[in-house]
């Protein structure tokens, strides 16, 4: 399988616009001791030729020109990207969709709650759909493994039921008709036995998380705060980590903590926001997680797994 990571920021990518936190500050004024970063994209290909796209940032068009594999090859109108798998409705994760209208035929898959709040309230996304045979909609199942590409091996993905909110433009009243294992998930994509794990958001590790991102080569995982209080640390006000579907990196009950047994995989932090301190190459905490084993991703990073 290849993986490509395109972007790897949270919402908002680094620098974010209207953003004057340290690292943002420093970054623009050339004295930061790491990179820019664009929101968080991930791409995979079981040969190279077919891809798939792990949601859709609004960063999109620009990640598909800075990425070669995914240019057009044949005629004046095609694409190698033969799907798009939506872990949620956040907007960082999905705006980039619209960006990919011109009467292009794609398979988007979601699960039925995250179609239903794209489709039927924000008529803006059947901008999708104007033509017959444009986005094919094929709903996701939590738990119930799905098939991708029609090739002779194709990838495997699993999908797991993460957090049970919905994003905050969606109303509660309208939350409450929709199915809560359905708002945020997670996937172990499996290329026949080597294994992917994409967690960009995950609120919380029990057991049976544990367990399953054991079975990972390599694992794609929620770097977007450092503390739980990171935001309104920053800013004055805010919500806790936690209460925004983010388990924090650092701390007693922090993913570097809890993920500390999985020495057999390949470790990355992806979707990190702006304000995380362990951007900065030349401070403690990107230094913690190096030698913890952990990565921090960067846009334009590729592998093979
Ligand atoms: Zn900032």
């Amino acid at each position: 399988m290849h993986v490509s990571i395109l972007g790897s920021a949270a919402g908002g990518g680094f620098p974010q616009w209207n953003c004057a936190c340290s690292n943002c500050r420093s970054l623009r004024n050339g004295s930061f001791s790491g990179k820019a970063r664009s929101q968080l994209q991930v791409a995979i290909s079981p040969d190279g030729q077919s891809w798939f796209l792990l949601n859709a940032s609004p960063d999109i068009r620009c990640q598909i020109e800075a990425c070669p594999s995914l240019h057009p090859r044949n005629g004046t109108r095609h694409t190698p990207i033969s799907g798009i798998l939506l872990t949620s409705a956040d907007l960082d994760q999905v705006l980039g969709l619209l960006q990919l209208r011109e009467f292009q035929p794609l398979t988007i898959r979601a699960t039925a709650s995250i179609r239903r709040i794209l489709r039927e309230d924000n008529s803006v996304f059947a901008t999708l759909n104007r033509i017959p045979d444009q986005a094919d909609w094929i709903d996701i199942v939590p738990g119930q493994p799905f098939q991708l590409s029609s090739g002779n091996a194709p990838l495997i993905c699993h999908s797991f039921s993460l957090a049970t909110h919905y994003p905050s433009y969606v109303s509660q009243e309208r939350a409450a008709r929709l199915v809560s294992a359905e708002a945020s998930l997670g996937f172990m994509i499996d290329d026949q036995g080597r294994r992917l794990a994409y967690f960009p958001a995950v609120p919380d590790l029990d057991s049976q998380l544990l367990s399953t991102l054991g079975e990972a080569d390599v694992i794609l995982f929620d770097g977007t705060f450092w503390t739980d209080d990171e935001l309104s640390s920053v800013r004055g006000g805010g919500p806790l980590a936690r209460e925004i579907g983010h388990i924090p990196v650092s701390g007693p009950e922090g993913s570097l903590r809890k993920l500390a047994g999985l020495t057999n995989a390949r470790r990355i932090y992806v979707h990190v926001n702006n304000t995380n301190p362990m951007l900065n190459e030349s401070g403690p905490e990107y230094r913690q997680v190096r030698d913890a084993g952990w990565e921090v991703a960067e846009d334009g990073w590729q592998f093979t797994l």
